[in-house]
């Protein structure tokens, strides 16, 4: 026989892309624990915090009778169609020129090198120009341009990429040859090598007497970059930025490079492209530099980036000069928005006023949205990622307390090997977490292991901000177990020792068949009988077991507030002391 049930019509339930378990639960409105459970039996470890996207969340959602809709697809969103749209490929695409980022250690000369190349290239043939600082200068070289980003550094680079845009297409590294290679160079390497650039190394400072070329080619084959002559791929330049020698050479090889990259564009199009700069004018109102990557701005065009929006009232280039229309590579100051963009926002321009304001609804609605939403990336969700088939890759950032140490961490790691994920460290350096390094993994989607060392305030907020996770350990073998587990998929959750109620011994009673107990005040939270709890010391925990019973008056209760007194007794331990300390506590997942 059979029989037919008839399913009762799920009740819709509209969901953002991305949400947290905890965020899911409350909008069914059913425990949190139940959405674990059931992710788990579709084999997602999931943490209460972890964020889920939209997929995985209507997997679950049928078993509490609810169909999940996303709340994009619903509204069809504006932005979506931008980005969809500034991908087509109408056929007109042409040669576009490159944007350099000009890194490297402090003082090696990087502002120099991009006043000295600014300065000489710039006037040619623009007598009297006066050269304005916008955030991003072109100049012109043997009939062809280059632009420069003119923000030295790889923090300003890096911040920029962690908002998700991406402005350079080739990184000069400029190493000081009477220094060498030093720690920002190394880290701008990596920044550079995070972000799939193409090097050129400008050798700087080859006037001093004390200069040595030879010292720093050698030392940056130790970090990857093998010179060309030496049969790699990487061209190093002899400059002088000071004296104005080599700058042709340096841009010749510039040219050479963005040959080989390709670099294409439809200058036919509606602009697209990422705000540098942003400025609020005291005379004339909000000011963003932008760089267009795709298509014309022009004059009178509706534009939008991030939650500002505007209509371009007029446009300088870096001469101070104004101009009708930007193509592709080409950097302007725009004057007409209504708000400040943020440096990094990526703008559009869209057919009508109506677009742009609708866009800029959405992407404020998608920020509100984010802000309650945890969306940090940790070791634990990569490994739930990779588990998934989601994620192939683990990135690493190494931070240690001695370039020893730093190499044994390294190198061990290195030897991990697993068939499900690739492991990547981005970038390793001796020294104490700083923001640099957050930025680097917000921008590459990396975790960062700290070894033996501590985080600087300004990384630490900066981690809070960018979502990002350090991880501190100070024995070696965690590290590598940690990263071997996550790998492998395995790694237990973190759980932390949280004390929840302290009480204090005041005095000792015997209490007959029960034993010893203790009478004590409660200092703070609330004893309950049966919890984990130990016995401490002058701070050396004695014995930890639990409560095994709790007396007011002679009458077992079982809880005692903060600020009463009580007899405790605690299983398998009878020497209490007056002065010790009674801690009940419980081991708690840590937050992510
Ligand atoms: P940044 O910190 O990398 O931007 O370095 P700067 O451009 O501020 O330069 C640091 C110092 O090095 C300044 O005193 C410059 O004058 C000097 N400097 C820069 N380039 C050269 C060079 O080619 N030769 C010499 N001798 N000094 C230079």
């Amino acid at each position: 026989m059979t029989t037919k049930t008839r399913r009762p019509a799920l009740k819709e339930i509209v969901l953002p892309p991305t949400l947290t378990v905890k965020h899911l639960a409350d909008l069914m409105k059913v425990s949190p624990i139940d959405v674990i459970k059931h992710l788990m039996r579709n084999g997602v470890m999931a943490a209460i915090n972890q964020v889920i996207d939209f997929d995985l969340a209507a997997t679950v959602t049928p078993a509490f009778g609810l169909r999940a809709k996303s709340a994009e697809s619903s509204t069809g969103s504006v932005t979506e169609a931008l980005e969809k749209s500034e991908k087509v490929d109408d056929g007109n695409l042409t040669a576009r020129s490159p944007v350099v980022t000009i890194l490297g250690h402090v003082d090696h000369g990087k502002t120099t090198l991009l006043d000295t190349i600014r300065n000489s290239r710039i006037t040619e043939g623009e007598v009297g120009g006066i050269t304005q600082h916008i955030g991003a200068y072109q100049v012109n070289f043997k009939g062809q341009k280059v632009t420069f980003l003119d923000t030295p550094g790889h923090e300003a680079f890096t911040a920029i990429r962690a908002r998700g845009a991406r402005v350079t297409d080739i990184a000069v590294l400029v190493v000081a040859a009477d220094d060498g290679v030093m720690p920002q160079t190394i880290e701008a390497i990596d920044h550079a090598k995070a972000a799939n650039l193409p090097i050129v190394v400008a050798i700087n400072k080859i006037d001093k007497p004390e200069a040595k070329s030879d010292v720093v080619k050698r030392q940056l084959t130790d970090h990857g970059l093998l010179m060309e002559e030496w049969g790699g791929d990487v061209i190093g330049v002899p400059v002088s930025a000071k004296n104005r020698t080599g700058i042709d050479d340096l841009l010749e090889n510039i040219l050479v490079v963005a040959e080989v990259a390709e670099l294409k564009a439809d200058a036919q199009r509606q602009a697209s492209g990422v705000v540098i700069e942003a400025e609020l004018d005291r005379n004339r109102g909000p000011m963003a530099t932008v760089l267009v990557q795709n298509g014309s701005l022009k004059l009178g065009n509706s534009i939008v980036a991030g939650s500002a929006r505007g209509r371009v009232r007029a446009m300088f280039n870096d001469l101070r000069r104004r101009v009708k229309e930007a193509g592709p590579s080409v950097p302007v100051q725009v004057l007409g928005f209504s708000s400040l963009p943020q440096a990094g926002d990526r703008f559009y321009v869209t057919s009508n006023d109506k677009t742009a304001r609708a866009a800029v609804a959405e992407n404020l609605q998608k920020s509100e949205n984010e802000k309650g939403l945890s969306r940090v990336l940790t070791l634990e969700g990569v490994m739930t990622r990779i588990t998934a088939g989601e994620a192939k890759e683990l990135s690493l950032i190494l931070k240690a307390d001695a370039q020893g140490s730093l190499e044994a961490v390294k190198s061990s790691l290195e030897r991990l090997d697993s068939p499900s994920a690739r492991l990547s460290i981005l970038h390793a350096g001796a020294g104490g977490v700083n923001e640099s390094d957050v930025l680097l993994a917000s921008a590459s989607n990396a975790i960062i292991l700290a070894f033996n060392v501590g985080v600087e305030p300004s990384a630490e907020q900066a981690a809070e901000r960018e979502a990002v996770e350090i991880r501190s350990y100070d024995i070696i073998y965690q590290v590598i177990e940690d990263v071997e587990k996550a790998l492998k998929g395995i790694l237990e959750p973190r759980y932390r020792d949280v004390v929840h109620a302290r009480a204090t011994v005041r005095a000792v009673f015997g209490a007959g068949k029960t034993g010893r107990v203790a009478g004590v005040i409660v200092n703070d939270g609330r004893l309950t009988r049966g919890v984990a709890a130990r016995v401490v010391r002058n701070g050396h925990t004695l014995h930890d077991a639990s409560i095994s019973s709790l007396r007011r008056f002679k009458e077992d209760v079982n809880e005692v507030n903060a600020g009463f007194e009580c007899g405790v007794g605690i299983q398998g331990f009878e020497d209490f002391q007056e002065g010790d300390v009674i801690e009940a506590h419980r081991r708690e997942r840590s937050p992510a």
